[in-house]
């Protein structure tokens, strides 16, 4: 952290962008109440680990101190505007900095001037909500990475974990099915060995980019570790999910990856495992049935898949 000030003004303070005929100065607020009000208003800032909610707190203080009608935001390097409340004439436009990275830009506006006083205060409040906002960045983006697999960028095992069971007790809920597929790669350790780590790394990229293109929106992609995937389908029984493991099939039929090293090109095969939700069954139960489907694929023969019936 560094003492630099989290924010410049960037609008002409006097002017503030007016565009209507100026009105009154609003009276300056009394030093301990706004003291006292921003104080409250950091106490909410605290932890909030949702940019948006931290935004919204931040226009309802302001509203009710009667300091702005309107806040916007633009995140860094994003075009669209967030808009809290009514935009109006008088503005003020702030580049939120902290730690030398530049967060976004705020635009407080109201339809009186602002005073060099409020203008005073509105600084010190929005370098509590620069710190807030890149706490909550910092925090989002730890989430990301901790359900996340740093290779492929699918979900990993924990995100497995916890949304096989949240979307278990939706389908129970509403009575409406669920399928899970297990995918492995045959022979994988031979491309390794053949190819090259990173040959193998491309592979792994390369499927995962092919099953996105396979599935649904709502279907939930995992890498679990090593060569094995699973795909979550919500709201598909087993027939549904039968065509999306064929599909998958067809697809990597063509994926080629490796051609240009000495050893040639490889096209990986698969190996699948399906399994839908039973009355009764809980997660591991499901788990466990789609996994000795994957393993009646590999003890057929592999290159082929293995359904419920
Ligand atoms: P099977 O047909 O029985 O599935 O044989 P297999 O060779 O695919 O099975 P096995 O589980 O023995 O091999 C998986 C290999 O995956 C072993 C390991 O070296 C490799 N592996 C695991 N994680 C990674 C990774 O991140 N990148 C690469 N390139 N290889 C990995
Ligand atoms: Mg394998």
């Amino acid at each position: 952290m560094t003492d630099r000030s989290p924010f410049t003004l960037v609008s002409d303070r006097a002017a503030n962008l007016a565009t209507s005929p100026a009105t009154p100065l609003a009276a300056p607020m009394a030093d301990i109440e706004a003291a006292e009000q921003m104080l409250g208003l950091f106490d909410t800032l605290i932890g909030e680990a949702d940019q948006n909610v931290l935004l919204e707190r931040f226009h309802r203080w302001a509203s009710r101190c009667g300091l702005a009608d309107s806040l916007g935001f633009t995140a860094a390097g994003d075009q669209q505007e967030l808009i809290f409340g009514e935009q109006r004439h008088h503005r003020a436009l702030y580049q939120l900095d902290i730690d030398g990275k530049t967060l976004g830009a705020v635009t407080l506006s109201r339809r009186q001037r602002f005073s060099e006083a409020e203008l005073t205060l509105l600084e010190r409040a929005l370098g509590g909500l620069a710190r807030a906002v890149r706490l909550a960045q910092q925090l989002a983006h730890a989430q990301v990475t901790a359900l996340h697999d740093g290779l492929t960028g699918l979900l990993n095992r924990r995100a497995m974990d916890e949304r096989l069971s949240h979307e278990l007790l939706l389908a129970k809920r509403h009575g409406s099915a669920l399928s899970l597929m297990i995918i492995d790669i045959d022979h994988f350790k031979d491309i390794n060995d053949q190819l090259g780590h990173l040959v193998g790394d491309e592979v792994l990229c390369r499927l995962a980019e092919s099953f996105r293109g396979c599935v649904r929106e709502s279907d939930l992609l995992f890498r679990l570790g090593g060569d094995e995937f699973a795909i979550l389908l919500p709201r598909t029984g087993l027939s549904g999910a039968a065509d999306v493991a064929r599909k998958i099939r067809e697809t990597v039929e063509h994926v080629t990856v490796g051609l240009s090293t000495r050893a040639g090109g490889v096209l990986p095969r698969l190996s699948i495992g399906v399994a839908d939700l039973l009355p009764g069954d809980d997660d591991k139960a499901l788990m466990q049935r789609a996994d000795t489907h994957l393993y009646h694929a590999k003890a057929q023969g592999r290159g082929r898949v293995c359904i419920s019936v």
